[in-house]
């Protein structure tokens, strides 16, 4: 099979597409033919090394995927079936998606959602599956589009790019937050009523003019204590990633004094129920626009390249990796 394997020399992540035998891959129940995977934040961290994301080499990275499988020892998934995978360490510590093939737990497969493709599936992938579970964070602490505005920080990416798209056909004002003009037709494009400039959150007081209902937050550090300090009384932040960094220079005060919540989001170990729940609302609530707006198609040769890109902020929504 062909693998994008990353190895390390000298300390340094070495990655090519090589010809690999089957028979290294790991012991697992369900063995899967792929066509799809993703790039990810994680998996340009994993591809470049900037992120000490993988301890055992060599690893083929690839968090996500669709596929069919080709067999298994776990009665409810049968050869042929169409099925899809994101989380679970895989392309972490278990050999991942962007490779022809991939041996895993039946725990971790989802069958494809009825009314999906699994490029469909892809071009969500954990981003999109995770902007969904911020969504559905918004909607539990009571955050409704009549509520009031929303933001989305790291908007033009895959995250970000997919969070606009469903809260804006949800019926929700969208501000999006961007730290690059060139893609402010493109949040538009996906329902961003308005862009304010990721400059704009480098500063904050603890507690400023209440101005969100609430936010999904992609970026953390100084940008999320802003959200924070804007966020309504009784309002929600969905925070779920670290592309600005892992800190939050933040004081209690939106707590205690406004009720605010700050709901964290992870989606490697989302139980299945509430996985099957979030494939579902991304079937029904995902426009049919997205698919084209926000994905850019890959071969797996240009994956390291792509991911390069990633890493240094120039990419925007989705990356799907073809892989056969
Ligand atoms: P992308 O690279 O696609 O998007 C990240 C966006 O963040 C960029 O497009 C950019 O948006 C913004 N950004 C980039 N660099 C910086 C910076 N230095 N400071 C502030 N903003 C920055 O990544 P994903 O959307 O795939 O992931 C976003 C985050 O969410 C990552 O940290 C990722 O690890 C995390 N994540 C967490 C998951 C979980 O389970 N909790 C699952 C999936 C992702 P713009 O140019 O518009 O400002």
């Amino acid at each position: 099979m062909q693998a994008l394997l990353l190895d390390q020399q000298d300390g340094k992540t070495l990655a090519s597409v090589k010809a690999v035998e089957e028979t290294m891959l790991p012991q697992a129940e369900v063995t899967v033919d792929i066509d799809w995977s993703s790039l990810n934040y994680k998996d340009a961290l994993a591809i470049t090394g900037k992120g000490k994301i993988i301890r055992e080499f060599p690893m083929v990275p690839g968090i996500d995927f669709a596929g069919v499988v080709r067999d298994s020892a776990d009665a409810r998934f049968t050869p042929g079936q169409q099925v899809l995978l994101t989380g679970w360490g895989v392309g972490e510590n278990h050999w991942g998606g962007l490779a022809e093939t991939a041996r895993v737990k039946g725990d971790w497969l989802v069958p494809l959602p009825e009314g999906l493709t699994g490029r469909q599936a892809m071009i969500i992938g954990t981003a999109g599956f995770t902007a969904m579970l911020c969504v559905m964070a918004l909607e539990d602490a009571a955050v409704r589009p009549e509520s009031g505005e929303v933001l989305v920080t790291g908007a033009s990416g895959g995250v970000g790019s997919t969070a606009v798209a469903l809260l804006h056909h949800l019926g929700y004002e969208v501000v999006a937050v961007s730290g690059r003009e060139s893609t402010h037709d493109y949040l538009k494009s996906l329902g961003a009523s308005r862009i304010l400039g990721r400059d704009e959150f480098a500063e904050s007081r603890p507690l400023e003019k209440q101005l969100w209902a609430g936010a999904v937050d992609t970026v953390g550090d100084k940008v999320l204590a802003k959200v924070l300090a804007q966020t309504n009384y009784g309002g929600c932040v969905a925070a779920c990633g670290l592309a600005g960094g892992f800190a939050l220079p933040t004081t209690v005060m939106p707590f205690i004094l406004r009720n605010v919540r700050l709901q964290g989001v992870d989606s490697v170990m989302t139980p299945a129920p509430r996985r099957l729940e979030a494939w579902q609302r991304l079937v029904r609530d995902l426009p049919a626009s997205f698919y084209q707006q926000s994905a850019t198609e890959i071969t797996l040769d240009q994956a390291p390249n792509f991911a390069e890109a990633i890493i240094n902020n120039r990419a925007q929504g989705r990356t799907l990796v073809k892989i056969r």
